[in-house]
């Protein structure tokens, strides 16, 4: 066999593979579009009548998202979703995301009313890092400045000198490192080690991981690439570092769309969860986008780039919640007070630097 023989039948192979996998990504089951209808009137009629805003996560279902902008609500990252809560004039927030994010919502807007379509979706980081078990680390190293990520929760950031999100954390390691500060990081593992790698900065990290991001792999991606040799790939940094090295752009949510939309290429592989694409294509429309390689639709995937517990925010739980006014998160006055805190030290940080505080979940 010539090389270049060998070279179209290693390609072909690879193209089959790389297929295999698009094909394999779960598909979302059919829906019912005339009872979507019915949730969506009934729920922008509650929105009204309770003077309340819903405000979502790039990661939840499209469908909340789009109703999130019919009604004058937002589609954001954690924190830009807590800022816009805070700052808007409504009675009730409708958190559509993850319980740590209704938490800091309850936060920076204590005199409102905080509630979510599901009380029981969680985050991987924020189950990883009980509050018992970090405040004995932490006490194990009280020459650290302890920072958190905002993927965590209320207990664990008022145990915390700041709190970061992804695109504002290279910027707080920095700032810190400069006045010579050790680093006590949580709890991401793989968003620290690409700030370690990027500052150089002395710090030590707590051990876990973004079950959805974690699942991207080089070998797949590599492949991918093979397919499409002009896309460039754009990963959020709490993916593998071997899938980091690949990356063309790493960067927040937010970042990651703006990268979409302002660099001259046609064609992206996205190593983040798929419901970014819904705001990425309305932002980027004559763009291509796929999803970056996971482990495959095989037992050991388990997020298939798709965030299990943002999945559980669906219309009908979002409509029975604001119907019943269940699903409220109150985090208590005195803890809220200590996790505003830190919370705060970033905000201000933020606006000294003018930097656009735009972190992800
Ligand atoms: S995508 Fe990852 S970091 Fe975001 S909520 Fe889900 S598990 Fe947590």
């Amino acid at each position: 066999m010539t090389q270049s023989s060998a070279q179209d039948n290693r390609l072909a192979a690879d193209t089959l593979r790389v297929r295999e996998y698009i094909a394999a990504v779960p598909q979302k089951p059919e829906r019912d579009q005339a009872q979507d209808q019915v949730y969506r009137h009934a729920i922008k009629g509650l929105l009204k009548e309770r003077k309340a805003t819903l405000v979502a996560h790039y990661y939840t279902d499209p469908a909340i998202q789009a109703l999130a902008e019919e009604t004058n609500g937002i589609v954001a990252d954690s924190l830009e979703m807590a800022r816009f809560g805070r700052d808007c004039d409504a009675d009730v927030l409708m958190v559509a995301g993850v319980r740590f994010m209704g938490e800091t919502a309850s936060i920076l807007s204590p005199d409102k009313t905080v509630l979510m379509p599901t009380t029981e979706a969680t985050c991987s980081l924020d189950i990883a890092c009980p509050i018992d078990e970090f405040s004995a680390f932490c006490d194990q190293h009280p020459d650290r400045v302890v920072v958190v990520y905002a993927n965590t929760s209320a207990a664990v950031k008022a145990r915390a000198d700041w709190v970061v999100t992804s695109s504002i954390a290279l910027d707080v390691i920095e700032h810190l490192q400069d006045q010579g500060k050790k680093i006590l990081w949580a709890p991401d593992r793989h968003l620290g080690h690409y700030i370690q790698h990027k500052t150089g900065a002395d710090m030590i990290l707590w051990d876990a991981a973004c079950i959805v991001h974690e699942e991207f792999k080089a070998k797949g991606l590599m492949d991918m690439k093979t397919l499409y040799p002009d896309a460039k790939v754009l990963a959020h940094p709490e993916s593998p570092a071997s899938v980091l090295a690949m990356a063309d752009v790493i960067g927040s949510t937010s970042q990651l769309i703006n990268a979409a939309v302002e660099l001259p290429d046609k064609t992206f592989i996205v190593a983040t969860d798929q419901g970014i694409f819904y705001k990425m294509q309305q932002q980027a429309p004559d763009k291509t986008l796929i999803v970056a390689p996971t482990a495959g639709n095989d037992a050991s995937c388990r997020s298939c780039a798709s965030c299990p517990w943002m999945g559980m925010n669906s219309l009908q739980a979002l409509y029975e919640s604001l119907r019943d006014g269940s699903n409220r998160i109150q985090v208590e006055r005195d803890l809220a007070a200590q996790a505003m805190v830190p919370l705060q030290r970033m905000l201000d940080f933020s606006r000294e630097r003018q930097l656009a505080v735009k972190g992800k979940a």
